[in-house]
């Protein structure tokens, strides 16, 4: 399968523009005749929603939620099962089987990684945040490589909160010691967070009010109580219809 390098090469001194790499490797997949298998990272529905609809039109993409960045537990399951509620109806509509792959969660670990390097101060855009996208995008590799996909890639690249240079080249770095490729994307450009947004309006899809982690959260001043008190009744509903959930968790 084509190493994004190949196209970077060709590009150098340039600014990169990793919409037009990724553009450039779908026209060779296209005259190769591939159809490649994309382990997607995605951290809930909304940055998802889009980037499953261009996708699709190219490979077979598996969405896989690694997430322990997430503070409470309960909006990490509520994240999840909005995740996995978008996938169902996106693939009943389209005709598309996106897989979902859900990690373990391990919130200890991931809280005492920042505290240990001291990042939990760091603000929201900082170094923290180059920490968690590096340790989420080493787990996608990690597992793409296991299961033999073609490509791992970020959904991430969509919001225009997230440095997606900076998602980029810790998505180029980390490619170098798997066995498997990055798949290089801007998924904003296009319209494409502008579609995401329609998208969340026509599924109907719930949007979250902070990043995730608790050092955000706080310094954001979203009130915690609240949000784990609306995650819960979401989980209680979702139980009600579904069965009891069993989460995969994992804390050492
Ligand atoms: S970046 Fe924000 S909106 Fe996008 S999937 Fe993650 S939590 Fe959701
Ligand atoms: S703000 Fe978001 S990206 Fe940054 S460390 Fe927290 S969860 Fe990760």
């Amino acid at each position: 399968m084509l190493n994004a390098d190949v196209i970077l090469e060709k590009m150098k001194n340039q600014k990169i523009n990793y919409d037009r790499v990724l553009q450039k490797m779908i026209i060779e997949w296209q005259k190769n005749d591939e159809r490649p298998r994309i382990l997607l990272h995605s951290c809930c529905a909304p940055c998802s929603t889009y980037t499953l609809e261009f996708l699709c039109q190219h490979a077979d993409v598996t969405i896989f939620f690694a997430n322990s960045n997430i503070h409470p537990e309960s909006e990490y399951i509520r994240r999840m099962l909005v995740q996995k509620k978008f996938i169902e109806d996106f693939n009943a509509n389209t005709g598309n089987h996106v897989d979902l792959i859900v990690d373990e969660y391990k919130p200890n670990e991931f809280i005492q990684l920042m505290v240990k390097q001291d990042l939990h101060k760091e603000p929201e855009g900082g170094k923290r945040c180059e920490a968690c996208f590096n340790l989420r995008l080493d787990l996608v590799a990690e597992k793409a490589q296991e299961l033999g996909y073609d490509y791992f890639g970020s959904a991430l690249t969509i919001s225009p909160k997230k440095n997606s240079q900076l998602i980029n080249q810790i998505g180029m770095d980390i490619q170098k010691i798997y066995n498997t490729n990055y798949l290089p994307s801007d998924f904003k450009k296009n319209q494409g967070y502008q579609r995401s947004i329609e998208m969340c309006r026509e599924y109907d899809v719930f949007r979250q009010c902070y990043c995730g982690c608790i050092f955000a959260a706080k310094q954001q001043g979203v009130n915690l109580k609240e949000v784990n008190e609306e995650a819960k009744e979401y989980i209680k509903a979702y139980e009600a219809e579904n069965g009891k959930l069993v989460l995969n968790t994992h804390d050492s």
